[in-house]
């Protein structure tokens, strides 16, 4: 958070605190420095947390302390202009064609963090009419293995997100390149096949002295290169190395390995074809040439990466292309790693790569979470260098805004006790849709006579005999008796009441069982008029939350639960102005 926009957002809650009988109210800052900063909006999730720290600290202080604090500032009716940080420009783009690329270790899934990397780099070869190159990096058979056809696994998330591949490679394919850039750079006298066990190795190198395989000269770097590639020589016994600068000062630059040896590969793609494997580092920088890429987005974690690789492209006389590291994404809700999912998938602590605690798109998009939610947050997030904590609550106000009018309402009971009311005359009542909607109702004919429904154990103690209770858009009951198993009642009207229990009720239920959020199971009836939704169709559990349908059977539905009913964090209407203009 910059300096003026901490400067305005106390200066705000200062003020609503004075005219709130000293309690700032977050909605109310937040829409304030929207209407001064055009572009907090894209940064809310960003800035959230600091501006509720201010607002929190601001409703600690006591009515003197406001005064005082208001009384230091200038005049409020002055407003400084803010000046926007504009999107990242490609001053470049009228001279050179904008080529993307998106180039993942397909040993898992995409989840939320590097999605931010593939959209950004997808939106910006659409906006400047370039190319999005998807480069499966496959290289790693036995550390990372990759997954066996990522092309149809990635293929569901790009169609979810609306991503247009518009070239496909595996590196795995282009293992000769690799060979010939190999073969290449050793002929040049730059690479060396190292024989040193590796802490004796780093030893040296970290008294930035080289190793003696280094000395020898081309032509038996060449013989001993060939040696690795016809698999003479075994895993373990010798890298490939590229002599950078001994003296750069991060020891990590100096020589590293461009190539190792794997005796069994089990390469899901080329089996046992090849034994000898370049590293993220070597593919990447020759393939990036080879493919014209022009310009890269990725994490910060790459940024090193980037100037390992820019001894090859100093040695072959190529310019490196333009490149920009975005920081972490972090969410302490979910799993952001593939690493660690892995783990848990092989430990049996998830359940898939959908488990519904992670943050994969697969999960996200089982749960009923909108592609445009995963969307808008990326470009909310923008492509800063710095890490990014994004607020989950920020996270479900924007799926609430793209699934809630989509989204009819239906009513959930974990614990169903049956009502039995008499005395009702034959009649119709109707239950809303969706609130926004009232015109849309589901409605029951009901018989004269009695009549059962199905409410919540929980509303039970709401009821007191003798007294009078609504029965929610329907009809008004007063309570004869009270059992463990059953309510009895008797019809008393239908007008509105105030001041009486509003019950929700069931007339005819399904059996249901939803998945929560953190993977327990929540088993209960549900409206039986939900059966006639379709799969994959996001639906509103009355105060308990949203949810999507997973599976309809007969007598049962399954749903995954979405996220919970509402947030109180942010304004309701954020202003939704795309930069992403492929939505
Ligand atoms: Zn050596």
């Amino acid at each position: 958070m910059d300096e003026l926009l901490k400067q305005l957002t106390l200066k705000y809650a200062v003020k609503n605190a004075i005219e709130h009988q000293g309690k700032a109210e977050l909605k109310a800052v937040i829409s304030k420095l929207m209407a001064i900063d055009k572009n907090l909006a894209k940064n809310l999730s960003v800035e959230i947390k600091e501006i509720t720290e201010i607002v929190e600290k601001v409703n600690s202080m006591d009515k003197k302390e406001l005064e005082e604090k208001f009384n230091s500032f200038d005049s409020f009716d002055e407003l400084p202009e803010r000046k926007h940080k504009e999107e990242m420009q490609l001053d470049w783009a009228d001279k050179e064609k904008v080529v993307t690329r998106y180039a993942p270790n397909p040993n898992g899934p995409i989840h939320l963090g590097n999605a931010r990397a593939l959209l950004n780099s997808h939106e910006y070869a659409r906006k400047y009419n370039g190319k999005f190159i998807l480069r499966f990096d496959d290289t790693d058979p036995k550390v990372k293995k990759p997954m066996a056809n990522p092309e149809i696994v990635f293929k569901k998330d790009f169609d979810w997100l609306g991503v247009k591949v518009d070239e496909m490679y595996f590196a795995s394919d282009r293992m000769e390149v690799y060979y010939a850039f190999m073969k290449k750079i050793i002929s040049m006298g730059k690479a060396y096949v190292c024989f040193c066990e590796k802490e004796k190795w780093k030893e040296l190198i970290d008294q930035n002295k080289g190793c003696s395989c280094r000395e020898k000269d081309a032509k038996e770097q060449a013989k001993e290169f060939d040696k690795m590639l016809s698999h003479e020589i075994k895993e373990g016994t010798a890298v490939l190395r590229i002599k950078t600068d001994l003296n750069s000062k991060d020891p990590s630059l100096r020589d590293w390995w461009a190539a190792k040896i794997v005796d069994n590969p089990e390469h899901p793609r080329v089996k046992d074809k090849y034994h000898v494997w370049p590293s993220y580092n070597f593919a990447s920088a020759i393939d990036d040439h080879e493919l014209r890429v022009t310009l890269i987005i990725r994490g910060q974690e790459h940024a090193q990466n980037a100037e390992k690789q820019k001894f090859l492209y100093d040695y072959f006389k190529w310019i490196y292309p333009h490149t920009f590291h975005t920081g972490r994404i972090k969410l302490k809700e979910m799993v952001l790693s593939t690493s660690k999912i892995k783990e848990g998938i092989e430990q049996g602590m998830y359940k898939g790569w959908d488990d519904p605690r992670l943050g994969t798109l697969q999960a996200l998009r089982r749960r009923g979470f909108s592609a445009k939610t995963i969307k808008e947050i990326i470009k909310e997030i923008g492509v800063k260098s710095s890490d990014v904590t994004i607020d989950f609550n920020r996270i479900i106000d924007l799926n609430k805004s793209f699934i809630d009018s989509k989204s009819d309402r239906y009513y959930f009971i974990e614990e169903p006790i049956r009502l039995e009311v008499n005395f009702i005359p034959e009649m119709e009542i109707e239950k809303p849709l969706h609130p926004d909607y009232p015109d849309q109702v589901r409605v029951y004919g009901l018989k004269a006579g009695t009549q059962s429904f199905l409410i919540s154990k929980k509303d039970v103690k709401k009821l007191e005999i003798g007294k009078i209770a609504r029965l929610k858009h329907a009809l008004n009951f007063r309570v004869i008796r009270k059992d463990e198993m059953q309510i009895f009642g008797e019809f008393t009207g239908i007008q509105k009441l105030e001041n009486k229990p509003l019950i929700n009720w069931i007339l005819s239920e399904t059996n249901a069982e939803i998945i929560m959020d953190d993977s327990t199971k929540k088993h209960g009836i549900i409206d039986k008029e939900i059966l006639e939704e379709e799969t994959g169709n996001t639906v509103q559990l009355e105060s308990f939350g949203y949810c999507r349908i997973d599976e309809i059977n007969k007598k049962s539905i399954t749903l995954w639960f979405t996220h919970k009913w509402k947030t109180s964090n942010y304004p309701s209407k954020i202003p939704l102005k795309s930069f992403f203009h492929t939505f």
